[in-house]
């Protein structure tokens, strides 16, 4: 065995390069939290994590939330703007909002208002629900509101309800009719509404989300859209109401030349609208700050190639450069970043609770009378072939025989105990040869892939359509790594299954060693001791997306607070249940109450005709009753 540190399993599993400054391996060989950078004497050991949710009798898997995190990355937005505004001598203020829509949960929505605060942080909504949360939270008057997507007249009365209440709302037209109908409703009111023009670019962010740029997003005016809309709010006696420019060419930008060139175009814009006489007093660059979910700081789908600082770097003194040559005020700058404050604040917590091996089964291979000549040539390729025979010579062998074998089986030459031999001496062949090739310089492309067919598949105490919608559906990577025994070897080859009945119901993309690959190296399971994974990163989408599928609803939730003074420096303050069987059979239209006074029926029927005993009747008709209250997930363990 070679050897194995702490340092290895940071090169394997990269937590401190995507981590973002907030998690890493320990030196006791479990993850830890640092979750204010600024003060790196406070650590939270995962494993003192869970020993304290399972204290608390709180049921795997559960969502984690470190509210210390969430406040960290507004504070760190917010001071990298004030930075660079302040060394690039811009004279704009920086205004950003959060997008609701990324992670609209309570308790996270209000964090993010309170660590804002005394940055003037907003808030950005996209719906009529979204913005109705935003009337009621966003009580910060200096901060905007900013109201995006389609809009009907009862969007437009709440921003104006929000005008009267002192708030600086802001309504970004997507499109010429919403501006009709804005106007005619201000009118109606009297009130002056804050209006912003959403454009579309011709640049087209890069990545995933590149959609959203470009001449056929569904979002934004056209220039001559603007410049129509500019006039008739001046014909209108409303051309003071024009504030603010708008543009988002996509999410998770993974090129920071798409940034730049943004900058450019809406700086153009901006400036000849003001040397049209419409003086805005914002650009709002939209979001598409990326995560660096792979850790490799490359313009890999997963991951970007800046920095936060760069980042902003470009916006600033991008805006600063064509102003200054166009001889226009700098605009105060907002963005819309969601998924960079919230990515990083929450992690999945799943127990391992089984493994799968297509392959581990083996039965007696020993040669018996009469046996077919199809196991006796398998058998003896099995017993003939040593380091001298062409690797991929035994393996167009071995795979030749087994179909032969299913072929004579299907046509009844051969007997279910037959095959069932040949496969097993089949594994075993294949589990040689790769043995043997894990020493070889040069490996046949057909036997590389032995690698994951004769990996395990670690069975994960969760539901991927819940709790990370995204690798299901548009193959988002995040990163997934075993929470303990970091200085261990992590000898075991692995994909990731969830306990759905659905077949795509499994992550088989990682970040291992600065590569990404469909196996992910864990420990051993061990008899009688709990295996926890934590999937990273869930916080931006991954949160608020996840769907019902087999069932299984939302996670129990660990809300999180580091405290110096704490010995194992945090301590939770709020379990938020996940949903019970009952909660997601009502959302189905079920009546649970009805179906537990259902099987009792059944179950007293039963008791009378003599085939349940009366007092096991009764401990039936609680057990199911109990089941329908608790967790819609497998009860595990301790
Ligand atoms: C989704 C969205 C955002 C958030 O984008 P991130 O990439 O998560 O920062 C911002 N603005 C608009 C208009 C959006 O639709």
């Amino acid at each position: 065995m070679s050897e194995w540190s702490i340092e290895e399993a940071e090169k394997l599993y990269g937590v401190s390069r995507w981590g973002g400054g907030y998690f890493e391996v320990g030196e006791n060989g479990n993850v830890h939290v640092t979750p204010v950078p600024s003060d790196k004497s406070i650590r939270i050991d995962f494993q003192a994590l869970i020993d304290e949710i399972r204290d608390e009798g709180v049921q795997f898997p559960v969502v984690v939330r470190f509210h210390d995190v969430l406040r960290s990355q507004v504070a760190s937005l917010n001071t990298t703007f004030r930075d660079v505004i302040t060394e690039a001598e811009y004279t704009g203020k920086y205004q950003g909002v959060y997008p609701v829509k990324v992670n609209q949960m309570r308790e996270v929505v209000e964090e993010i208002v309170d660590a804002g605060e005394p940055f003037d942080y907003g808030l950005e909504a996209g719906s009529k629900a979204e913005l109705i949360t935003a009337l009621a939270l966003n009580n910060n008057e200096n901060s905007l509101t900013i109201l995006n997507g389609y809009k009907d007249e009862e969007c437009m009365r709440l921003a104006l309800l929000g005008r009267k209440l002192g708030r600086k709302m802001v309504v970004v037209v997507e499109k010429y009719t919403e501006l009709l109908l804005l106007v005619k409703i201000a009118k109606e009111l009297e009130i002056d509404p804050i209006i912003g023009v959403r454009s579309k670019m011709t640049v087209k962010g890069r990545g995933k989300w590149e959609g959203s740029g470009g001449e056929r997003a569904k979002f934004g005016l056209t220039i001559a859209e603007i410049i129509k809309t500019a006039r008739y709010l001046e014909e209108q006696g409303m051309g003071h109401c024009l504030k603010l420019l708008h543009f988002h060419i996509g999410s998770q930008l993974t090129d920071i030349r798409a940034v730049k060139e943004a900058i450019s175009e809406g700086a153009r814009i901006y400036a000849d609208l003001h040397k049209m006489g419409f003086a805005l007093d914002y650009v709002d660059v939209g979001g598409g700050l990326g995560i660096d979910y792979d850790g490799s700081a490359s313009t890999n789908e997963s991951s970007r190639n800046y920095t936060l600082h760069e980042y902003v770097a470009d916006v600033v003194y991008g805006m600063k450069e064509v102003c200054d040559l166009e001889k226009v005020p700098h605009p105060n700058l907002v963005s819309e970043s969601g998924r960079a404050i919230t990515a990083h604040h929450s992690c999945v917590i799943t127990e391992i609770v089984g493994e799968i091996r297509s392959n581990s089964a083996e039965i007696d291979t020993t040669p018996a009378e009469n046996e077919h000549v199809f196991v006796k040539n398998i058998r003896e390729l099995e017993d003939y072939f040593d380091e001298q025979t062409s690797m991929q010579e035994v393996f167009n062998d071995a795979s030749q025989y087994k179909e032969q074998a299913l072929d004579a089986f299907k046509l009844r030459v051969l007997s279910l105990e037959e095959l069932g031999k040949i496969e097993t001496i089949y594994w075993r062949i294949m589990s040689r040869l790769r043995t043997w090739y894990a020493n070889e310089e040069y490996v046949p492309e057909e036997l590389q892939e032995l690698d994951y067919s004769l990996s395990s598949q670690y069975l994960c105490n969760f539901s991927v359509f819940q709790s990370a919608a995204d690798t299901w559906a548009i193959d988002q990577l995040l990163p997934v790594v075993p929470l303990t025994r970091m200085n261990e070897k992590p000898s075991v080859n692995c994909t990731l299954v969830d306990i759905t009945c659905d077949s795509d119901g499994k992550l088989d993309q990682f970040t291992v060693g600065r590569e990404i690959t469909d196996i992910l190296p864990m420990h051993p399971l061990k008899n009688g001791e709990n295996y926890y994974a934590g999937l990273f990163l869930t916080g931006a989408y991954q949160d608020v997306m996840g769907d019902m599928h087999n069932l299984f609803g939302r996670l129990n939730e660990v809300h999180i607070y580091s405290h110096d003074d704490d010995p194992q420096d945090f301590y939770i303050e709020e379990v938020v249940k996940g949903s019970s069987v009952q909660d997601v059979l009502n959302i189905m239209q079920y009546n649970p109450r009805a179906m537990a006074y259902d099987v009792k029926k059944l179950i007293d029927k039963q008791v009378s005709a003599g085939n349940i005993r009366p007092r096991e009747g009764v401990r039936w008709t609680d057990f199911y009753e109990n089941c329908l209250a608790g967790y819609t997930y497998l009860k595990t363990g301790r």
